[in-house]
């Protein structure tokens, strides 16, 4: 059924691309799409198609650049959606999934249970699509479901896991619906006071969010080793959505000004086997900023972001979590 789905929108694809059919087509395709990959390629073979298999995490990791290097006339990038100007004539397939009618049922149960009058809803990408249709039901039960904000990188109603700015209220609850932790666990670190709902419809699963306490300590907790830190290295990355080039060199001045010694790294792939073995006392984050919220525990020197390098300057300042999204002066490549 969801194999059909994806050839069904891949046959929408061919009626839409621009490229000669025998100009070489370079394809992304997120993981768990991977075990349909031959078929797709197969659909696509008059394209010369070429696979990119590196693990993708999101629009921000498009092979917009190998494809250019590769030859290719266009980028396919199935899963996610637009989130940067690439830098080739790009296709997003985003390819979500369709909620059942019990899921349906399950989702509309649940909120009502609640029984709440006013609602922020969210959802990722992938399963929008169905969410836009609930928001709809929802909205003739008499549950009042809050207008929500449209920016270059997120849809209405759409979180990624480093951009919650699509909700513009500022007090009522925030129901999120789908599976996994990554994107409630974001809405968690920006909205604090907040009372977020996750309804997870495919495992038949409805949680309050409890979070905060513990993450900004364990944050305040990395703070307090950088501090005593002499030597920073600066972590940035070459994808193209999470490329903060310029907002590295920022920090690296800020550090420099409290006497700190501090270098630059870069890869693709952030990872801390990568920099093992070199005198580094703590590092900056500047790629995926949930490289430093979920994956410091696998450091093992402190991971701060470039926010909390705020702190070092002045403890009293404000916390605030690193949304790679909100710093789009120091992001752009050009
Ligand atoms: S930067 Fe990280 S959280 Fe943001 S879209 Fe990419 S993988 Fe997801």
């Amino acid at each position: 059924m969801y194999e059909e789905r994806i050839l069904k929108e891949i046959i929408k694809l061919k009626e839409k691309l621009a490229v000669e059919k025998d100009s070489p087509l370079a394809i992304q395709i997120p993981e768990g799409l991977k075990q349909y990959a031959t078929e797709m390629l197969e659909e696509l073979k008059d394209y010369k198609p070429v696979l990119f298999v590196d693990p993708c995490f999101g629009a921000c990791d498009i092979k917009d650049q190998e494809a250019i290097d590769f030859g290719c006339k266009a980028l396919v990038h199935f899963g996610h959606n637009y989130m940067n100007k690439p830098l080739i004539n790009t296709y997003f397939v985003p390819v979500g999934y369709l909620f059942s009618k019990e899921e349906k049922e399950f989702i509309f149960s649940e909120i009502k249970k609640l029984n709440l009058k006013k609602i922020n809803l969210v959802t990722t990408t992938n399963f929008l699509d169905d969410i836009l249709e609930i928001k709809k039901e929802l909205i003739s039960s008499g549950i009042e479901v809050l207008d929500s904000k449209e920016t270059m990188h997120v849809r209405k109603h759409m979180v990624l896991g480093c951009d919650s700015s699509t909700i513009i209220d500022k007090e009522n609850p925030i129901i999120y619906i789908g599976d996994g932790v990554f994107h409630p666990n974001n809405l968690g670190f920006v909205f604090e006071e907040r009372d977020i709902y996750v309804i997870n419809p495919i495992l038949r699963e409805t949680k309050k969010l409890e979070i905060n306490d513990r993450f900004v300590r364990q944050r305040y907790g990395l703070v307090a080793k950088a501090l005593t830190s002499k030597t920073f290295g600066i972590l940035v990355s070459s994808k193209h959505g999470q490329f903060r080039l310029r907002f590295a060199r920022h920090i690296q001045e800020k550090l420099e000004k409290l006497g700190k010694k501090v270098y630059l790294f870069a890869s693709d792939y952030v990872k801390e086997e990568y920099i093992l073995g070199m005198k580094i006392d703590c590092y900056v984050n500047t790629a995926c900023p949930r490289i430093a919220y979920d994956d410091f525990a696998n450091f093992k020197k402190p991971i701060i972001t470039p926010q909390e390098v705020s702190l070092l300057e002045d403890m009293t300042k404000e916390f605030k979590v690193d949304q790679i999204r909100e710093l789009e002066n120091y992001y752009s490549r050009e």
